[in-house]
């Protein structure tokens, strides 16, 4: 569905009191043009520091507001790195555009040192985890907005519980661990919304489980000019509530800005899901132990399966494809790859290896991740396939438990 164009997103936000009223829309064109001659500078890059703490790229610092200080240069150019706009660290117009667009209230990152990675991790994880199988949701209010906020609810919680080991059945007494709610301003949770546009909702990681919805929207069942489609949120939303963090690929449903309707997650979004809750296996005192995984279109192109083997006993594991299955376009785009993903829950190193990338329907692929040997009491396997609407792959997690210690 259309979304409003950016001049016209700008005028809406101006139009209800989100930012000063002297500042100008930026100019569309000359995208890459820097701001420093026009006199609404100052207020811009007090706008610009302000979003920037708030969505987690700059920390507590002593220079005055209305400067583009270092710490604010670098925490500039690493929301622009973060969202793959060129990273000068100055404010642009295209930044400054982006910065004014409809979003979620999460932060995306957090000020400080960061791994190396984070930045441009296709998905990230923050919490916990829920240490159940069954997570109940109920909505402790309602919107005059719409009459079927319950069904677009639901659907969102069942498009991850259809998707996922989890169940997210409504439950609709208090004791549903998930909690969604309407609210307005400032409503006591340290993150106040901020009236219509801007930020439009923000829930909490595990095992919090508040999700909000800012009433000051026009919230429907369909996206629209000036109305917010509340599937898509509640969607992205319960994201956060299961523990994923933002994520910058513009595709996936954890991107922080609102582009329209996006009902259904992207690979990285299960991929990332998937891996936070595999499935489990009680492997008993088998010492020699085999899983199917199948990384299929209904699940996500990503099957993650955790077995428990007891002990800790010193063992070998590996795992295999063991058929590749192209259903569509089989080209280089396309990915497999089986990893021995956790040891213990305790990601091996955040880089998939031993992938393959394909070069023609029925190649030999070479997506052997090798053997990892130590001593362990779980071993999780993670099989994933790049564009899962092209290509399926069916493999085994293997685990050989070893008798005596490991040389
Ligand atoms: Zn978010
Ligand atoms: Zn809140």
């Amino acid at each position: 569905m259309a979304r409003g164009n950016e001049s016209g997103q700008w005028r809406h936000a101006r139009s209800h009191g989100a930012g000063p009223r002297s500042v100008h829309p930026p100019p569309d064109a000359q995208p890459n043009r820097t701001i420093a001659t026009e006199g609404d500078r100052d207020i811009l890059v007090a706008r610009a520091a302000g979003f920037l703490s708030r969505f987690g790229y700059l920390g507590e610092h002593d220079c005055p507001n209305d400067l583009l200080c270092p710490h604010t240069a670098t925490a500039l150019a690493r929301f622009q790195r973060y969202f793959g706009l060129a990273p000068t660290g100055t404010l642009t117009t295209e930044t400054l555009k982006l910065m004014s667009r409809p979003r979620c209230g999460v932060p995306d990152v957090e000020p400080g040192a960061v791994e190396a990675d984070e930045d441009t991790d296709p998905f990230t994880f923050r919490g916990g985890t829920w240490d159940r199988q069954q997570v109940s949701w109920v909505a402790l209010n309602r919107t005059p907005d719409m009459t079927d906020e319950m069904e677009q609810l639901t659907a969102a919680n069942d498009t991850w519980s259809t998707l996922l080991p989890i169940d997210l059945p409504y439950d609709g007494t208090l004791e549903a661990p998930l909690q969604f709610s309407w609210q307005v301003g400032d409503h006591g949770d340290g993150s106040p919304f901020d009236g219509p546009g801007r930020v439009l909702a923000h829930a909490f990681y595990p095992r919090d489980g508040r999700l909000h919805f800012d009433e000051a929207e026009n919230w429907r069942n369909h996206a629209g000019e000036g109305v917010y489609d509340l599937q898509t949120l509640a969607l992205h939303e319960l994201g956060h509530a299961l523990g994923l963090g933002h994520s910058p690929l513009r595709e996936a449903a954890m991107y922080p800005f609102y582009q329209g309707e996006r009902r259904t997650p992207h690979e990285v979004d299960l991929k990332g899901m998937r891996s936070r809750y595999p499935t489990r296996v009680d492997a008993g005192g088998d010492p020699f132990v085999t899983v199917p995984l199948y990384a299929l279109e209904s699940t996500g192109g990503c099957d993650v399966i955790t077995v428990h083997v007891g002990g800790p006993h010193p063992l070998l594991a590996w795992g295999q494809v063991t058929m590749v299955d192209s259903r569509g376009d089989l080209d280089r785009d396309n990915y497999c790859a089986v990893e021995v993903y956790e040891v213990d829950h305790e990601r091996r190193g955040g880089r998939v290896f031993g992938g393959d990338h394909f070069g023609a329907d029925g190649s030999p692929c070479n997506c052997y991740a090798g053997v990892w040997a130590g001593n362990a009491s779980e071993i999780t396997f993670r099989l994933s396939v790049g564009n899962r609407q092209d290509v399926e792959a069916f493999g085994t997690g293997n685990i050989m438990v070893l008798t005596g210690d490991l040389g």
